[in-house]
């Protein structure tokens, strides 16, 4: 009760002092977000660097610049656009994508070679950026933090780098642990509006939902998001991806796939480690 009760009144004096509530989404939705963007950006920078410890970075420019021109892309059309995108590819055979907090996102070479056009790519993209726009990452840390901690990140003082170092911990362990159900399809539907309007034929998602689909169970471990995920939750994501794209009609004219280009790009991706 006296944790419940601090906790509430953090919140207050924390909405009253920054006036907390942030756009977490299209149509100017917002959500209550105590912890301020800096915290959230030294937290994501923070996870950041451990990425880079642990993962091998693709070393090929004209792939991280394209990786970037399509993320960059559709942050243009997004509802958050206060932050600096930071977009990498990672070379590794794991079919995965993730979001750090603060606009940090990582594609895995093993994913990109299983997508076929540019759109499917967008599709995964504008997921993950979704992710960053509806805050879902620093929210769950914001949860797990704990009063003391979640204090320091938001007023500063002698604990503020300890909350920091905490937040960069409880973050790493929330990637891995996936995000929920309702924040999955919250991010499939935010992705879906922002592909569209950053010219991307829809379609793509379909495709990616497919593809991913069919490479669910055989390789589906040792992910930090869910992407390849069981047979039902497939067809349900494309279910109502469907039935959002039959909602949007008619859809602005010259949307593309990027078919040719993608091909183009795929050619340049680094064999698989286990030479298959
Ligand atoms: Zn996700």
């Amino acid at each position: 009760m006296r944790f419940l009760s601090k906790h509430i009144l953090l919140i207050i004096v924390a909405s009253l002092y920054f006036c907390a509530c942030a756009t977490t989404g299209p149509g100017g939705k917002k959500s209550l977000i105590i912890i301020p963007t800096s915290q959230e950006v030294a937290i994501g920078s923070g996870m950041a660097e451990e990425v880079a410890r642990t993962e091998k970075t693709l070393a090929d420019s004209v792939w991280q610049n394209y990786l970037n021109e399509v993320g960059q892309r559709i942050v243009l059309v997004s509802d958050r656009k206060d932050i600096k995108y930071h977009f990498t590819v990672i070379e590794s055979d794991q079919i995965n994508a993730f979001a750090a907090p603060g606009g940090y996102v990582y594609f895995y070479t093993g994913l990109l070679r299983e997508m076929n056009s540019e759109a499917e790519m967008a599709a995964v993209m504008a997921h993950e950026i979704s992710h960053v726009v509806a805050r879902h990452g620093i929210k769950r840390v914001q949860q797990a933090l704990g009063v003391q901690l979640a204090y320091a990140l938001v007023f500063g003082g002698d604990d503020a780098g300890a909350a920091v170092n905490a937040g960069i911990g409880l973050g790493m362990g929330l990637l891995f642990a996936g995000y929920s159900r309702g924040a999955e399809r919250e991010a499939d539907q935010y992705g879906i509006h922002y592909m569209i309007k950053a010219g991307y034929d829809p379609a793509g998602a379909i495709d990616m939902f497919e593809t991913l689909g069919r490479l669910g169970g055989e390789r589906s471990g040792n992910v930090f998001e869910k992407l390849v995920s069981s047979h039902p939750e497939t067809q349900e994501r494309i279910a109502n991806t469907k039935s959002q794209i039959s909602k949007r009609q008619p859809l602005p004219k010259h949307l593309s796939l990027g078919k040719e280009k993608y091909q183009l790009m795929l050619k340049r991706l680094p064999p698989k480690h286990d030479g298959n």
